[in-house]
């Protein structure tokens, strides 16, 4: 006989950890992507042992009111929408409330905030069902998260994370997809105490060139192109600069990285006859497209997406890089904004 039973909630969390939190880099991303829904200016990333020890991000955001830090994690609780509606019109990279639920449900975590009119800061520490009362504490503005010693409470899936490198990279990789998005907003990145890089505001010709190097913007060709639907913009790079992998494939969505079928055919199909079979395009492009023709709740990471109308989509794409590539323009940082 077997009897059905409501899960208790930290497992709850716990299972769905396990497809938002792969690794620390899914943490971070997800982190990241909060401290820009919050309207940070300035974002500090410090990293120890790959991410897996820590993850610490403190951003100058609006902060979290001293009454909705432990429920903001809480699964499903969320500022950004109240409506199915609101879903179709998105403009935040979060909704769907359960990344902070489903971090802190595996790691012991420390939240602090201050909003603007409160005289300090609070924090709460979770660690496993124990949520503490908020306790006074100092930060100037913002929001500031520490995630320690991730997976701790599941060592079958914390022996699948890899070695501080790779765990590092994978972050690296992470924080390159949200700078290049947000090029207005300064970014620093630290490892085990070390700087590893420090972006400041700028446009976004600049912030590809100081993430990719000057390598891929010296082989980059600018695009810019604009129908009544959607704008596409950003650098393709030019056949000799191809790659053996995919590393360099920046493609966002309204400022969210995808990883897009129909995308990447679209590219590959504009590339075809100057490219080798076995090389891959280097790109960072921009779609902005009315967020009503466009479902991101795909897939709880939010990399998937469904375009409502695919054909023109890709024709759209496929004609604007063909035209970059048949006629390189070549613009300097300074006439981008
Ligand atoms: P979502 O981003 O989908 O809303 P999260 O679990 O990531 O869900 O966050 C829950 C809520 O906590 C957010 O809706 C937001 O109100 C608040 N929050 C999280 N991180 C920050 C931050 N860095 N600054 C301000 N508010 C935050
Ligand atoms: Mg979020």
């Amino acid at each position: 006989m077997t009897t059905i039973k409501l899960l208790p909630e930290l497992l709850i969390n716990q299972i769905a950890a396990g497809e938002v939190v792969e690794r620390p880099a899914s943490a971070l991303k997800e982190i990241l992507e909060n401290s820009i829904d919050a309207g940070a200016r300035k974002i500090n990333v410090q990293l120890q042992q790959g991410g897996v020890k820590q993850i610490r991000v403190a951003d100058d955001g609006i902060g979290i009111a001293k009454d909705e830090l432990q429920l903001a994690l809480t699964r499903h609780s969320t500022s950004k929408i109240s409506t199915l509606e609101d879903l179709y019109q998105i403009t935040s990279l979060g909704f769907r409330g359960e990344a902070l639920a489903s971090i802190a449900a595996v790691s012991r975590l420390t939240l602090t905030s201050r909003q603007a009119e409160q005289g300090h800061a609070w924090q709460i520490l979770v660690e496993g069902k124990s949520i503490s009362q908020p306790t006074p504490s100092s930060l100037t503005q913002g929001t500031t998260l520490d995630i320690n010693d991730l997976y701790f409470n599941i060592p079958a899936r914390r022996k699948f994370l890899k070695s501080e490198a790779t765990e590092f990279a994978h972050c690296d990789e992470a924080f390159k997809r949200i700078a290049l998005s947000q090029s207005g907003i300064e970014f620093v990145l630290q490892h085990n105490g070390k700087v590893r890089r420090h972006l400041r505001a700028a446009n976004s010709a600049q912030r590809i060139a100081s993430v990719l190097g000057e390598e891929f913007q010296q082989a980059a060709t600018w695009t810019d192109e604009q129908s009544a639907e959607m704008r596409l913009h950003g650098m393709v790079a030019l056949p000799a600069y191809a790659r053996s992998s995919r590393d360099r494939q920046y493609f966002f969505v309204n400022n969210r990285f995808v990883n897009d079928k129909l995308i990447s055919h679209a590219l590959r199909e504009a590339y075809r006859d100057i490219l080798h079979l076995d090389r891959h395009p280097a790109f960072v492009l921009f779609l902005d497209i009315n967020p009503e023709s466009v479902d991101v709740n795909v897939h709880p990471t939010k990399t998937e997406v469904r375009f409502r109308e695919p054909r023109a989509l890709h024709q759209f794409i496929f004609h604007a890089i063909n035209k970059a590539l048949a006629s390189p323009h070549r613009t300097t940082q300074s006439e981008q904004s």
